[in-house]
């Protein structure tokens, strides 16, 4: 497996980097992860616009150019042999020999980007769905920028699985569903889909938008509209959505089942949107 770093194309268990940089010392970084099929890159333009909301939005250099963007990633992906691939990538601000809060002027950016297999979602969770519960949102109010500080998403996780869950829906502080701990929230009531409008509570994910599109052109009625735990109990479907998993059933929310305990008829029609906008994507 060949990593990126700093211009190189070098193997991942070689790659290093200073503990030095800043964001090792203090998560003073951003990401993203871009589906691959067929060595396609999918999505790859709102992928790299979001990246660059969160640059701009953390002062930090965009190190690369779209074309060079663009040339990097497909050059990473085409040195391995998995049709289906997610790349990681990872700006941070560089390296500061100084401890400081405040970064020094002029630091050049770390990159690293890395490609993996990705593996189709497990015939169990087709099948039976997921369990999910209600947790409170820990995180900040800059949740639309896709930072590496994930230590909140990740003790949420933690605590989802001690409660015998897969994940958690998260809840901010005045009831309202942000999203997952690594994921957008959508549900469908009453044939219609319903997911929380955009803000700086939640990470505008890519998926949400494609699902959203397909929805719109295929004349399923959906809307942008905020929701809470109530609406959560009434649905007939909820799903988490992200790049790597697309859409994933919940079919239990704090051991509760959801509408009938099934993986629902839109998750299964929008399955079928998604692979058919996946093999345009793919033949185009
Ligand atoms: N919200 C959070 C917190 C996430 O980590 C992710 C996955 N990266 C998403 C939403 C979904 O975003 P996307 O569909 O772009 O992968």
């Amino acid at each position: 497996q060949i990593a990126y770093l700093n211009g190189d194309f070098i193997p991942i268990e070689k790659a290093q980097i200073s503990p030095q940089d800043r964001g090792f010392l203090f998560g003073d970084g951003v990401y993203e992860v871009i589906p691959v099929y067929s060595k396609r890159l999918f999505t790859f333009e709102p992928h790299l616009k979001r990246l660059k909301n969160s640059l701009a939005a953390t002062d930090i250099m965009n190190p690369l150019d779209d074309a060079g963007w663009r040339k990097l990633l497909q050059k990473l992906v085409d040195m391995h042999p998995w049709p289906d691939q997610f790349i990681y990538l990872q700006v941070t601000r560089g390296v500061q020999m100084q401890r400081d809060h405040l970064p020094a002027d002029n630091l050049t950016p770390t990159l690293y980007a890395y490609t993996n297999e990705l593996k189709p979602v497990s015939d169990d969770i087709q099948i039976h769905g997921i369990k999910a519960v209600t947790l409170d949102d820990l995180r900040w109010q800059h949740c639309d920028i896709k930072a590496i500080t994930l230590l909140p998403n990740i003790l949420m996780k933690m605590t989802a699985k001690q409660q015998g869950a897969d994940d958690a829906i998260l809840l901010d502080r005045g009831g309202f569903v942000t999203e997952g701990t690594s994921s957008n929230v959508f549900i469908v009531r009453d044939g219609q889909l319903q997911t929380p409008p955009q803000s700086t509570a939640l990470l505008s994910g890519i998926t949400r938008q494609v699902i959203l599109e397909l929805a719109e052109q295929h004349n399923m009625p959906f809307s942008e509209t905020p929701l809470t735990l109530p609406d959560l109990q009434a649905a007939d479907e909820i799903w988490l959505t992200s790049s790597t998993k697309y859409a994933l059933p919940v079919t239990q929310l704090n051991g509760q089942p959801v509408g009938n305990g099934q993986p629902g008829q839109a998750w299964q029609k929008m399955q079928q949107h998604f692979e058919n906008a996946k093999q345009a994507h793919i033949n185009k």
